[in-house]
């Protein structure tokens, strides 16, 4: 099998990087797409549904394929330093990336409201993290500020580099499938992904790589659904925090997306997206984080609309392990503790 090389190498093409750019890369993108079939059953009709499992990029999320992307065109532009606003994510990728390029990385949480696992990877990486007391709309503010006022570069999804490096997981999509999905979910925040993805699958449609175009299907969570009740949300709440988020920045192209594809936006409940989270690692051994899980919930709530034959993609944005303490709270394990350490006892418990 060949390495590797980089989503940037292996999509030189179709990216806006010269010879000159110096290509900051942790190996992310070719994630693989893994068929569900225990989801595909509750549909039925004949329906194959895959998740595309981005957890499993470098920082364990679908943010290195915009990280490697902004953070190759900061360097060349000789950027010093870089500032991210982050529900936890984006802070470890901008984090990772621009260690790796020599960069400072500031970063600005919601204290309180940021993941265990994507606070520890922000530390180890050597980030600067500063917790406000607030919330990502509040800290995206504040870091649209200083990179105004101060030589600071934002590696938010406003970078449109961002964009760029995301849209290659359409193109992976349909490299693998040999044709676009006819549907494809996704949990949407910013919406940045679901944009991005759009731009990968016209700019493939258009070159003849796909005959067919998906429709986008977004989803957020209720309790945090600016696009779906096509409003700003000030309190955003949900146990998916990495789409806890009230005023989307692409809040227009995805409804651009959304109206050229056909597609819908819905909501999901927070109860509706732990029982496929649970679903997804119970019954299919992939282990991915809640916000991820609203696009598999997503999916099963609108199962009555899915055309019968249809293939699906469902993005799984991040990995389980970023949220150890959702894990631990959510999920329907026999876990026998304080048990006396004899043989005896072990059978009992096993039922023999
Ligand atoms: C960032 C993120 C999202 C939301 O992506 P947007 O581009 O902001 O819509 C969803 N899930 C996870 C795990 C994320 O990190």
């Amino acid at each position: 099998m060949q390495d590797w090389p980089g989503l940037i190498e292996a999509y030189r093409t179709w990216l806006p990087v010269s010879n000159s750019t110096p290509v900051v890369t942790l190996r992310e993108g070719a994630t693989p797409l893994i068929p569900v079939p225990s989801i595909a059953e509750r549909i039925g009709k004949g329906v194959k549904v895959y998740v595309k499992y981005d957890g499993l990029n470098p920082t364990g999320s679908f943010k290195d394929r915009g990280m490697t992307m902004a953070i190759s065109k900061a360097k060349e532009a000789g950027c010093e330093a870089v500032i991210c606003a982050s529900t936890g994510n984006t802070s470890a990728a901008a984090a990772a990336y621009a260690r790796r390029a020599g960069m400072r990385a500031f970063v600005l949480i919601p204290d309180g409201y940021v993941a265990q696992g994507k606070l520890a990877q922000a530390l180890v990486y050597g980030a600067e993290v500063l917790a406000i007391r607030g919330n990502f709309d509040k800290a995206l503010d504040i870091v649209r500020e200083v990179s105004d006022q101060y030589p600071v570069t934002l590696v938010n999804s406003v970078n449109p580099y961002r964009l760029q490096g995301q849209k290659t997981a359409a193109f992976e999509l349909i490299d693998a499938l040999g044709e676009a999905p006819d549907w494809l979910c996704i949990p949407m925040g910013n919406a940045g992904n679901i944009t991005a993805y759009w731009m990968g699958f016209q700019e493939y449609h258009q070159a003849g790589r796909s005959r067919t175009l998906p429709r986008m299907m977004g989803f957020q969570a209720s309790g945090s659904a600016p696009l779906v009740n096509e409003t700003t949300v000030t309190d955003p709440e949900t146990i998916a925090t990495a789409i806890r988020i009230g005023n989307p920045v692409n809040r227009e192209k995805a409804i651009a997306a959304r109206a050229a594809s056909n597609g819908a936006f819905l909501d999901v409940t927070d109860e509706e997206i732990i029982q496929a989270y649970k679903l997804l690692g119970g019954h299919e051994g992939v282990f991915c984080e809640p916000a991820s899980a609203a696009s598999v919930a997503g999916l099963l709530k609108r199962k009555d609309e899915v055309p019968a034959g249809a293939t699906v993609v469902c993005v799984l944005t991040g990995n389980g392990l970023k949220d150890p303490d959702c894990a631990i709270n959510n999920n329907d394990a026999a876990f026998h503790t304080d048990l006396e350490p004899d043989l005896g006892t072990v059978a009992r418990v096993m039922g023999f």
